[in-house]
């Protein structure tokens, strides 16, 4: 009986994997394994939030794969020790896996690779992560595209042809018992009250991810492309944590978008857009790996960052600026391990420029507390926030948080949502309370200082150091 090992990662799926699909072709005995090796990862080991997400979507593989034939094996340790070891216990003949794109995995993946190969296993890996393979694509004078723009005007006419392939419906496990760690002694789910907060927002998993495409479907993705920026409306799709795990593929999103009518052609349009910006994430990631720590500008490796973060750091990622859309995003961040996409940029673009604070301080927060936490689309929406990335928004276009919230937050949904201690200030002052007459703050019964603290910053005054900051970093004219 000839025996191939599928290696999970970011794929945890039975549906459109190409690396189970395949393996359940060619093999009479398939055996499902998961490695948890967080410290290959470096830096970048899963997050908090990340973890607990994991946890659970494990377990919701392991049982789809139960109700096909299966067991899903949990190891730890390293990886090519772990699978030499399976190799030895199972005889087996292959190993197949679906890549992940980021430079730490694609370097452990290639000596991987090298190394069982030697011996004679048959390695395969497998690309359905992304709509488009980083390394196919480079602009007519054959370097990496720096801009989203022409990326996307490249990509575009291609966005549809993605094969998908059939949900693997049976498998055949070993004869000879395969033993596996239970799923509990693997330190991914992290005891913290913080957790249930969290629980009570997602439900992990590909039967989650899928209902969830569902309804975007069914809804027609109505109202997402005028109604994307506005954090109190529910238009955007939610399925960032599920794409990160791999739980759907953009392949079967955008397959899916094709029902939408054509009168839903720019909401559908809109959607797709998105996804090509994660693909765009990405291929920066890929080529240019050094990305996450450093920044894409050379100039900003000289930007005069503050030093001493701590009092501002831990207000800002508490949520007590004093910024009321700030706070409500920091607060949201916390419940729920996950922030709106206009907000993200908001409280980086405060944090970075307003507080002076480096954005890897910012990128490393939300990598422990962000429920889709990825290392593509947080590297670069911090470094097109903080303006020293591909694409970036120039340094000097530096959002105010209070006119972003009367624009995209009038009736302050969003904020009185997060922040219901501010629930009674008219709405002319529920986005810079410290602006609120005594008479209103006292009608409301808010007290500035103690139930909600007064601004950290000057947001003038802050904008005002943050360009001089900038000044000196400009190569002259
Ligand atoms: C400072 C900052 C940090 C961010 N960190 C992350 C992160 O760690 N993980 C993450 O998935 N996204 C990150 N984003 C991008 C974006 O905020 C989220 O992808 C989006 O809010 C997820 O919500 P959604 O699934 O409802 O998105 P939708 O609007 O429904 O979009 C569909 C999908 O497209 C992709 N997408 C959407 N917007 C972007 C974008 N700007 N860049 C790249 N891909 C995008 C996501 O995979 C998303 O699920 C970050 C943005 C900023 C400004």
């Amino acid at each position: 009986m000839r025996t191939a090992i599928v290696w999970f990662q970011r794929d945890l799926r039975l549906n459109d994997n190409p690396a189970l699909y395949q393996a359940s072709q060619r093999f009479e005995q398939v055996i499902p394994l998961y490695i948890d090796a967080p410290k290959e990862a470096g830096l970048w080991a899963p997050g908090a939030a990340s973890r607990w997400w994991l946890h659970h979507s494990l377990a919701a593989l392991s049982d789809s794969l139960s109700r096909i034939g299966s067991l899903l094996v949990i190891r730890s340790g390293d990886t090519e020790a772990v699978l030499r070891e399976l190799i030895g216990e199972q005889g087996v003949a292959a190993v197949y896996w679906n890549r992940r794109y980021e430079p730490w995995a694609e370097a452990r993946d290639q000596t991987v690779t090298e190394s069982l190969s030697a011996t004679g296993i048959d390695c395969r890996r497998f690309h359905t992560g992304l709509l488009h393979r980083p390394q196919d694509l480079l602009n007519r004078s054959g370097s990496p595209y720096r801009v989203f723009t022409p990326f996307w005007h490249r990509i575009e006419a291609q966005m549809f042809d993605q094969p998908v392939l059939p949900r693997v419906r049976q498998l055949n496990a070993p004869a000879k018992p395969v033993a596996s760690l239970p799923l509990a002694d693997v330190a991914l789910k992290p005891a913290h009250a913080w957790a249930d907060s969290i629980a009570a927002h997602w439900r992990p998993g590909q039967a989650a991810a899928e209902a969830v495409l569902q309804r975007l479907v069914d809804r027609a993705a109505d109202g997402y492309a005028d109604g994307r920026d506005y954090p109190a409306l529910a238009v955007t799709s939610r399925l960032s944590p599920h794409l990160h795990f791999g739980e759907i593929s953009p392949g079967q999103i955008v397959y899916r978008l094709q029902e939408l009518a054509a009168g839903d052609a720019s909401n559908r349009q809109s959607l797709i857009r998105q996804l090509a910006w994660r693909d765009f994430a990405y291929y920066l990631l890929h080529h240019f790996p050094k990305t996450p720590e450093q920044p894409m500008n050379p100039r900003f490796r000289e930007f005069p960052w503050r030093s001493n973060t701590d009092r501002f750091l831990s207000r800002w990622q508490r949520g007590r600026t004093g910024i009321p859309l700030v706070d409500a995003g920091m607060t949201e961040l916390w419940e729920t391990g996950w922030m709106h996409n206009r907000v993200r940029m908001i409280t980086a673009s405060f944090l970075t420029k307003n507080l002076g604070i480096h954005w890897l301080h910012g990128a490393r927060w939300f990598w422990d507390t962000l429920v889709d936490a990825d290392l593509a689309n947080n590297t670069l929406g911090w470094q097109w926030v903080a303006g020293c990335g591909a694409d970036a928004a120039p340094y000097f276009r530096i959002f105010n948080p209070v006119t972003q919230a009367r624009k995209f937050d009038a009736e302050g949904r969003y904020v009185r949502r997060w922040l219901p201690q501010l629930a009674g200030l008219p709405n002319r002052y529920l986005h810079s309370p410290w602006e609120a007459p005594s008479d209103v703050l006292e009608a409301t019964g808010i007290e500035l200082g103690s139930a909600y603290p007064m601004p950290l910053v000057d947001l003038g005054q802050s904008r005002k150091a943050a360009l001089a900051a900038y000044d000196t970093i400009r190569t002259p004219a």
